[in-house]
């Protein structure tokens, strides 16, 4: 995902040195929708300045980049993709947390399992097809209770996903053994469902959930209170957030801006689920500000593909057109 100020540059640059590409035909596929333009050549921005300040972890899997962003806490960043996808690997004393299983374009199975030696569990950000690609190789899956979990468990099909590893989606050489021909979003179970507030202790190492629906009806962060830690997978990180897609709701998002912006006391790091590793907490009380800006029209917006595009700085946020939000 990339930075509007990105796709702005750009779209300038294409205005400048060609003749504008031909428009991209609509699609029915709720993760394309509002989001094919601006990709050529987005790789050419890589690798972002953040990362390098990071260690590096060794593993034998060219399509993944590990790091270390805490002790204990590694970062599985798939940077090969237009989505830049990050998992982590959160190690305790006596298992590890698996948050976001990645593309399922690499062996997410067989890089964790170079990094530790421990009982691993899976939780998803959420349900979305670039957060699951590699759960169907974890026999210990937590996730939600509500129906659209349930129907993800199914996987996706090959037209639903094909999208994703197409031309101009992926720019490194992927593993071997892959086939973009073949690539579907694997069916998974989900072994114990979560609720709101439960907390998961790893041995030495505890972990809240926080169901925060918004981005997606089963978006979940997972809060580190001793180590003042906040995993916020899709629902914040350093680009465009998605309020427009199918099964976003604005009003949701907004309550969840308000959540886990009540917790920048709390918190020191924002542990986003694209792009970057590492967010200061203040800017959880820019994400709720935005939220309010937008509900009460004190905020400007661009129409692009149709939606809404609201610009904060860091971040923007995609709304569709008209606003969904309930009137109070
Ligand atoms: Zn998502």
């Amino acid at each position: 995902m990339r930075s509007v100020v990105a796709i702005i540059l750009t779209a300038l640059t294409l205005a400048c040195d060609r003749a504008p590409a031909p428009a991209v035909p609509a699609s029915d596929n709720e993760q394309v929708v509002g989001r094919g333009q601006g990709k050529d050549e987005w790789w050419h921005s890589l690798p972002r300045a953040a990362w390098a300040e990071l260690t590096p972890i060794a593993q034998s899997f060219a399509w993944f980049e590990v790091f270390e962003v805490r002790p204990g806490v590694l970062a599985i960043y798939e940077p090969g993709q237009f989505e830049e996808v990050i998992s982590y690997l959160i190690l305790g004393g006596e298992r590890a947390l698996l948050f976001d299983t990645g593309l399922g374009i690499g062996d997410m199975r067989g890089v964790v399992s170079e990094l530790t030696d421990l009982p691993i569990v899976v939780i998803n950000s959420h349900t979305h097809y670039d957060h699951v690609g590699g759960n169907h190789a974890f026999d210990s899956i937590y996730g939600t209770d509500l129906q659209y979990t349930r129907d993800h468990e199914r996987g996706r099909g090959h037209d639903e996903v094909s999208e994703f590893v197409s031309e101009g989606w992926i720019w490194k050489e992927t593993p071997p053994g892959f086939s973009r021909d073949a690539f579907v979003s694997r069916p998974f179970t989900v072994s114990q469902r979560l609720v709101d507030g439960q907390l998961l202790s790893l041995g030495g190492v505890e972990l809240e959930v926080l169901l925060t629906p918004g981005h997606a009806p089963d978006s979940l962060c997972l809060l580190d209170r001793r180590r003042r830690l906040l995993f916020t997978g899709d629902t914040f990180y350093p680009a465009t957030l998605y309020a427009h897609l199918p099964g976003s709701t604005f009003d949701d998002y907004e309550r969840t801006a308000e959540r886990l912006a009540s917790l920048a006391d709390s918190v020191d790091v924002v542990l986003p689920a694209h792009n970057e590793p590492t967010m200061p907490a203040d800017e959880l009380l820019a994400f709720r500000d935005a939220f309010r800006a937008m509900r009460g029209g004190e905020a400007e917006y661009v129409l692009t593909d149709g939606d809404r595009e609201y610009d904060f700085g860091r971040f923007s946020v995609l709304v569709a057109d008209p606003p969904p939000w309930r009137a109070r």
